[in-house]
């Protein structure tokens, strides 16, 4: 059923810098929307994100993510992509992609590898999401500039605003030929957990399967690859198992981070993925006795509280899929992953 060629997953080598909470936009989803106004909040100390750059590549690191806030909008940027890469290290920054042309030229003549645009919609649904008049007309000027230099990558946030435009999203995207697109499902975290409003933000994901099944074979057959992130397993055919990067999943995804790990070991990884799952994800049913739960790891708790106060009801459905037949195999996380070959290569 899956195709012949696999990857033997590694662990990553990729960390993240994060260069505060200052930022341009204001999403409705935004993990720090309890933060308030992003504007008004502050860049790290350049001295420190130096430090932490040095400190990632001590523990093994050999690429950089750039996380805020808007790493495009802090104002030394460009020096500490080109401080990274004096010692070898590429740099790519995750970005809401409003930069104007000055800017990225700047940011492009630094050196920067790799920007991980987040585009959650089309026109009126983008300038809605990042509650931004025009947003989505400088997101489309920021990718026009970059498209020709570089393979760039995608991030899509799924929630209920945006939860019917996945299809023409996706569309949109694959003009653009990029590297990867990620689409990561709207789990409550941070201060959203315990948010009453979170059963308004949060996806139904009955609406969403049906199109991410779409989605998932015309990007590949287009040369593209695809992740889905903290999404469960028992809401998308089996065939695309090997898109999802969940907890168990995310050490041996080259693009995601080293969670300070470095260097990762099967022992330091399991004691991760554990504690992890223990804050976040759902104990009772239906994941208590569902045989894919250690590979999955279970539905987030907290979206699965809002489902119900939603109105969605049980959203998730245990499976007891045949091929899951010893107790050593449901601790193989990469069972399905590995198949991903768009995803897992070195970059
Ligand atoms: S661009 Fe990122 S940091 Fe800024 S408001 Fe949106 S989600 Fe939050
Ligand atoms: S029932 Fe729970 S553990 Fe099983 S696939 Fe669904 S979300 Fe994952």
């Amino acid at each position: 059923m899956f195709q012949e060629k696999i990857i033997e997953p590694k662990y990553t080598k990729r960390a993240v810098i994060d260069v505060g909470k200052f930022c341009p936009m204001s999403c409705r989803f935004c993990y720090f929307h309890h933060l308030g106004d992003l504007t008004k909040q502050k860049y790290g100390d350049f001295n420190y994100l130096k430090n932490e750059i040095d400190r990632a590549i001590g523990r093994g690191n050999s690429y950089l993510d750039y996380t805020g806030g808007s790493p495009t909008s802090y104002p030394r940027i460009t020096e500490l992509i080109k401080y990274a890469l004096k010692k070898n290290i590429k740099s790519c920054l995750i970005t809401e992609a409003i930069a104007g042309k000055a800017r990225v030229n700047e940011i492009l003549e630094s050196g920067v590898d790799d920007f991980l645009v987040s585009l959650h919609g089309l026109n009126d649904v983008a300038d809605f999401l990042f509650d931004y008049p025009g947003a989505f007309k400088k997101q489309v000027g920021f990718i026009e500039q970059i498209s020709g230099i570089m393979r760039f990558r995608f991030n899509f946030v799924i929630n209920r605003f945006n939860q019917d435009r996945i299809l023409e999203t996706a569309k949109f995207m694959q003009r653009w030929n990029p590297l990867v697109i990620n689409m990561i499902n709207m789990n409550p975290h941070y201060d959203w957990r315990f948010d009453t409003a979170k059963k308004d933000i949060i996806a139904n994901l009955r609406e969403v399967q049906p199109q991410l099944e779409e989605v998932i074979p015309f990007l590949e057959e287009n040369g593209i690859g695809f992740n889905l992130r903290y999404y469960p397993f028992c809401r998308l055919d089996k065939k695309y198992w090997k898109n999802i990067c969940n907890p168990p999943q995310v050490l041996s995804d080259p693009c995601e981070w080293d969670y300070d790990l470095q260097p990762i070991t099967p022992e330091k990884a399991e004691k991760w993925i554990r504690a992890e799952l223990d804050n976040i994800a759902n104990k009772g049913e239906p994941c208590r006795r569902c045989n894919l739960l250690r590979i999955c790891g279970g539905a987030n708790k907290y979206h699965h509280e809002a489902s119900f106060d939603a109105g969605f009801g049980e959203i998730y459905k245990a499976k007891y899929p045949d091929d899951i037949i010893s107790d050593a195999e449901t601790f193989d996380y990469m069972r399905y992953r590995k198949y991903n070959t768009a995803c897992l290569g070195e970059r």
